[in-house]
């Protein structure tokens, strides 16, 4: 029998995201979440798509080691167990690879030294994926493990991109630059945007705005990543739901030194209560949208400085492309929030960029223009599918090394 199934694995520091997938036809046969992992509250949400049975357990889930056996018993009842010879891989999810890894890789004790190693750039991110990664491989010692990098799409930018303008002796001593996140994203997006268009990605520029609680911007040259808005870390660029993107470093000094903060403090100001969420105190698109309708000053603001953001990204990278065919909007924002679409394009007509309202308004979860007719450059929505793009990398990997 051919293996042609493949688990991916999303392993953040207190959840679990799973889904099966079996590649013959792209189709997924499982889906499932762990929440709370450590708390007294932990909660295991398992979908079998094939019968259309959803489970949901809660209680004590301790670690990530019980969190994955539970998912496997999951699996197990539904038939799909991981010791099923149809398992042909486990593709995991890995935040930063730094400079080292440009493509999925295969896992073994070498390539988890890196990401270990990769630690002090990624001190949120990694550590989960790796308990992720060992426990699975305990689980399942024989069987292929790949991972598939968040950077690794990035790692194409030239280094005028990715540098900051600061001594290269500090910046490579402390691996200071670039990365950007979210590429398995704008990889599927860049590439399923070209398809729309009925073209060869190596034939069109595309500018992708993958705008979800994180958000970021990248512009994409013949296929190729050449500039992206999130930095060293997922902190810069675009304004988010909880983190606020770009501001003047010297803002970090000055609340250090005036306002007698601590850098953990910083920290937490600027990743977990900046954004829409500092700015209204609403993070969800669909609130903050809501409190506009009923005339609410406070979250218009908001929503006009997430914009404005977004405005100078857009034009930031047509200059970066010259010339550009599509502008996509992807992820829970950018798929759902046809008002941000709007607002983010209009006055844009000088730059062949415009909305069509009609089509913009249509709700669907396909890919789809909603630029007018014969517009010089296509606006298009794209719904991302990061598990998809995951297990296509991970079982194209595994298929070519059998
Ligand atoms: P992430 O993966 O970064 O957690 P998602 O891509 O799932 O985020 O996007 C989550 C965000 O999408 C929510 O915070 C919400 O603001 C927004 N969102 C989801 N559905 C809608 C909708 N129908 N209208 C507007 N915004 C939406």
């Amino acid at each position: 029998m051919t293996a042609t199934r493949v688990l991916v694995l999303n392993s953040g520091s207190s959840s679990v995201k799973y889904q099966l997938l079996d590649m013959r036809d792209r189709s997924r046969l499982a889906v499932g979440l762990v929440e709370r992992i450590g708390e007294q509250t932990s909660r295991l949400r398992h979908t079998c798509l094939a019968s259309g049975d959803t489970r949901e357990h809660t209680g004590p889930i301790a670690d990530h080691d019980a969190a994955l056996k539970a998912v496997a018993g999951e699996l197990g009842r539904d038939g799909l167990g991981l010791d099923s010879p149809e398992l042909a891989a486990i593709g995991h999810r890995v935040v930063h690879g730094g400079m080292f890894f440009t493509e999925p890789t295969v896992i073994d004790d070498e390539v988890l030294a890196e990401v270990e190693r990769l630690i002090p750039v990624a001190p949120l991110h990694n550590p989960a994926n790796l308990t992720g990664i060992r426990t699975a491989r305990a689980l399942r010692p024989d069987l292929p493990q790949v991972a598939v990098f968040d950077t690794a799409f990035h790692t194409t930018m030239p280094e005028q991109a990715a540098r900051y303008a600061i001594d290269p002796k500090i910046a490579d001593r402390h691996r200071i630059r670039r990365y950007g996140f979210h590429g398995t994203s704008h990889a599927y997006v860049s590439r399923e945007t070209a398809r729309l268009l009925g073209k060869d990605p190596a034939e069109v520029n595309v500018i992708v705005l993958h705008l979800g609680n994180g958000a970021s911007a990248s512009a994409v040259r013949r296929g190729r990543c050449v500039d992206t808005s999130m930095g060293l870390t997922p902190l810069e660029g675009l304004v988010m739901g909880t983190r606020s993107g770009d501001l003047d470093p010297a803002v970090i000094f000055h609340l250090a030194r005036v306002g007698g903060m601590s850098m953990d403090e910083i920290d937490t100001l600027l990743n977990k209560r900046s954004g829409l969420f500092g700015l209204c105190g609403d993070n969800d698109m669909r609130e903050i949208r809501r409190r506009i309708d009923e005339g609410d000053e406070e979250a218009a603001l908001a929503f006009d400085i997430y914009i404005h953001r977004l405005k100078k990204y857009i034009g930031a990278y047509y200059a970066v492309l010259g010339t550009v065919d599509a502008v996509a909007f992807t992820a829970g924002v950018g798929e759902n929030a046809a008002p941000v679409r709007e607002a983010a394009i209009a006055g844009l007509e000088g730059l062949g960029l415009a909305v069509d309202p009609e089509l913009n308004a249509v709700r669907a979860d396909r890919a789809r223009l909603v630029s007018p007719e014969g517009a010089r450059v296509a606006v298009a929505v794209v719904p991302t599918d990061e598990e998809l793009e995951i297990a296509t990398q991970t079982y194209a990997l595994v298929g070519k090394n059998n």
